[in-house]
């Protein structure tokens, strides 16, 4: 049967209320210090580990410590520097890049709208909406593959689509909730819903779920 709208909003507030509860202390696992230390902790993230990212970034944010020291490094040497985080040669592109254009066209300030994030080289929604979110408070969701895969077994997407995902969980979950929303559920696949071997039996969605296996 068709679930509602109301109905779909109502089970989400409940999911969130009940991760909230399990992971209080839930946020953005990278490691950063500034705007500009996050976008190029979130361009490093992708295809990598956010653990790796921070093992990386420790050194790195001490070699390169501000977004004119990335604009104008040798990206071949930078490519080296972020090695371990893979797809090395493409990530130092777009780090360089990005960098160089805060530096040229926005005085060095990571610009704060959408727009203007994605318009700086490599950088897409998932990072934009990051930093939004993170750095200036804007509320925004990051689509990541926990939350394509998750709220696809939730049953609140039918499609694998990142943007299309983060505009329909927008009219489902409360604005409020949004910028927490995806490290609630970042946690919630690691710890439980894991992508190959999801623990039903175990997870406080139990009852919530269309997918659950119990
Ligand atoms: S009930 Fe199972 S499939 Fe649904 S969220 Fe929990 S672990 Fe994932």
């Amino acid at each position: 049967m068709r679930e509602s709208k109301v109905k779909k909003q109502e089970r989400a507030e409940e999911i969130t209320t009940r991760l909230r509860a399990l992971y209080p202390d839930s946020k953005c696992s990278l490691n950063y210090k500034s705007a500009h230390e996050l976008l190029v902790a979130t361009i490093l993230s992708a295809q990598c580990t956010d653990h790796r990212v921070n093992i990386v970034t420790k050194d790195l944010f001490q070699k390169y410590r501000t977004p004119t020291d990335f604009a104008y490094c040798s990206v071949t040497d930078l490519a080296k520097d972020i090695h371990s985080c893979g797809y090395h040669n493409q990530k130092a592109k777009s780090i360089q890049g990005s960098s160089l254009k805060i530096v040229e066209e926005h005085d060095e300030i990571v610009p704060g709208s959408l727009n203007e994030l994605v318009a700086l080289p490599g950088v897409g929604r998932k990072t934009a909406n990051c930093v939004l979110g993170e750095i200036y408070n804007v509320p925004s969701m990051v689509i990541d593959t926990h939350m394509i895969r998750i709220m696809g077994l939730l049953n609140f997407t039918k499609t694998k689509d990142a943007k299309q995902i983060e505009l329909e969980m927008m009219g489902i979950f409360k604005e409020k909730d949004w910028v927490n929303l995806t490290h609630l559920i970042i946690d919630h696949g690691r710890a439980v819903c894991i992508a190959r071997r999801p623990q039903c039996g175990d997870c406080v969605l139990v009852d919530l779920c269309p997918s659950s296996s119990v």
